[in-house]
């Protein structure tokens, strides 16, 4: 590798699907911690689990503090832990998906995650799934960060950095996601967008939202790297 480079995974119809388990995370640690079932849940695609939480509780009367959400934090984990076993079951990486992670660890590319998801969630998911293995989920930047996800990028970027102690150049720090919050959170923190049309958006609404480039999934191991890293990229990085 030339110059260090850093990737950050968006997770959810990105790396991986657990639906519909998400839902059943939220209801068991709705009903964990406020005590009665839940009611109705805010909306969650490209958005931060701070921001879908806040609403939740609104939606359902229930107080919105930072000692509730704290809690609701803590009752996220226990919950998504408790599901791993019906993760392996139900969901699945995205095609392309290992390979995809595996192939950029062998070029030295540095790994994390930007995600609504808290870091608690995003490890079961990742775990139960298994593509946690080359993602340092000590760095990247998660759900419990704040409501907008460039906050969420610049975080993780500051992390990565302090963390490897070096600066990644303009370029060379990479999101990808597969929603126009993605591709809006990256260039709002002035780094490069790569969308992947797995999720509920088409490849043409990505490139309309200005995502870099456009990929209908991550299965073209070779296409995945001129789009994340264009020009910049040969083979001999
Ligand atoms: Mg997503």
């Amino acid at each position: 590798m030339a110059e260090p480079a850093l990737v950050l995974w968006d997770i959810d119809a990105t790396l991986l699907t657990i639906r519909p388990l998400g839902r059943e995370i939220h209801a068991a640690a709705f009903a964990a911690t406020i005590g009665r079932p839940l009611r109705e849940r805010a909306a969650t695609t490209g958005r931060t689990e701070r921001a879908i939480l806040l609403d939740t509780l609104r939606l359902n009367d229930a107080p919105t503090d930072e000692r509730t959400l704290a809690a609701l934090y803590e009752a996220m984990g226990r919950a998504a832990r408790a599901l791993e076993g019906r993760m392996r079951e139900i969901g699945r990486p995205l095609p392309g998906a290992a390979a995809a992670v595996a192939g950029l660890a062998a070029d030295r590319v540095t790994q994390s995650v930007v995600t609504g998801n808290l870091r608690s969630v995003t490890e079961a998911k990742l775990r139960a799934m298994d593509l946690a293995e080359h993602l340092d989920l000590t760095v990247g930047g998660y759900g419990d960060d704040g409501l907008d996800r460039a906050v969420l990028v610049r975080r993780a970027v500051a992390r990565a950095e302090a963390v490897y102690g070096q600066v990644f150049g303009p370029g060379r720090i990479v999101v990808v996601g597969d929603t126009p919050y993605d591709v809006q959170g990256a260039h709002d923190a002035g780094v490069r967008s790569v969308a992947v049309a797995t999720g509920e958006t088409t490849a043409a609404e990505l490139a309309a939202a200005g995502a870099d480039a456009v990929l209908p999934d991550l299965t073209d191991l070779a296409a995945f790297r001129h789009a994340a890293f264009g020009s910049i990229w040969t083979a001999r990085w």
